[in-house]
């Protein structure tokens, strides 16, 4: 039986659809296209004060403009807490992850100790192997992993390589807060793993996270998708990419009168490259796309560069 490729964008909607977004969305589109696969789209609604309307918008809109479709509905992260939750309380009943009544506090000065001794480790496991009778009253705790300490966490990625991470530098994580609501970490795992996610491509900003959710993935006993982590984009002076290098957002190049052909060719050549062709059309484009040939170092863009397309 072949193995069909399921890969996914999944922004956070916070803001509109900058170019970084856009090209993590062009190369899981390529990807899965090339493959025969799917692109599934699931909008990372789960910080509740950080979320908009109005960035959900912007960022179905843009995707539609970039011709960058998706497979089936729009998957809303928040929509699957009761799901999350679940995991959570399943890791909890194997006693992969225990009850944290840590104070804000308390936490605060682990984190200051750890931070004067040099640790990256933050929580001192103060309720990992405590007996929760001791709990304080009417207090709601988190549920934390109980994160391996000792030995390594080894993430295979196509992009970056072998990449390894020491556990003991490594916290317990938080899956589930003291309100009831699933952390991010948590989210990402349980839904790339429900909506049967084989391939996770994006901006190498999440390479740290990758460690993490291995733990989960560890922890639950399911398998990890296959890793791509792609350099960030950066200004064309080295610098990381902001405002005054440009305009950020997709948006205003639509504004501007720029194609979405031109745009997605502009993208996909940040970061990946196929000899000397600088112009795709779209076939040519997933024929040629594959992950191992998109380079470690990052990025630039170069404003002035895309305006002569
Ligand atoms: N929601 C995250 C972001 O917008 C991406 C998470 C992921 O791709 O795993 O940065």
């Amino acid at each position: 039986m072949t193995h069909s490729v399921v890969t996914r964008f999944a922004p956070s909607p916070t803001g509109f659809l900058h170019i970084g977004g856009a090209r993590t969305a062009l190369f899981n589109w390529l990807y899965a296209k090339k493959r025969g696969g799917k692109m599934l789209l699931r909008i990372e609604d789960t910080d509740r004060e950080r979320s908009t309307e109005a960035a959900i918008a912007a960022i179905l809109d843009g995707l539609k403009w970039l011709e960058l479709d998706w497979d089936g509905d729009v998957i809303y992260q928040f929509s699957r807490a009761a799901r999350h939750r679940e995991v959570a309380e399943q890791l909890l009943a194997s006693g992969k992850a225990y009850l944290c009544y840590a104070t804000a506090e308390e936490l605060a000065a682990m984190r200051e100790k750890a931070r004067a001794e040099g640790r990256t480790r933050l929580y001192d496991g103060m309720w990992r192997d405590r007996d929760t009778a001791e709990a304080p009253a009417g207090m709601k705790p988190t549920i934390r992993l109980k994160a391996p300490q000792t030995g390594e966490t080894v993430i295979e990625d196509q992009v970056q390589g072998r990449v390894v991470w020491q556990n003991e530098n490594l916290d317990d994580l938080v899956l589930l807060r003291g309100d009831g609501n699933p952390t991010y970490m948590l989210a990402v795992v349980v839904d790339d793993h429900d909506m049967g996610v084989t391939h996770v491509i994006r901006g190498d900003d999440h390479l740290i996270n990758a460690a993490r959710q291995k733990q989960i993935y560890d922890a639950l006993g399911w398998d990890i998708p296959n890793m791509s982590h792609i350099p960030l984009i950066h200004g064309p002076d080295g610098s990381k990419l902001s405002k005054r290098h440009g305009a950020l957002g997709v948006d205003a190049y639509r504004a501007l009168g720029y194609l979405p052909a031109a745009l997605r060719n502009y993208l996909v050549r940040l970061g990946w490259s196929h000899g000397d062709q600088e112009i795709f059309s779209t076939q040519e484009m997933i024929e040629a796309f594959d992950l191992p040939a998109i380079g470690r170092s990052a990025a630039r863009f170069d404003f002035a560069k895309l305006e002569n397309l």
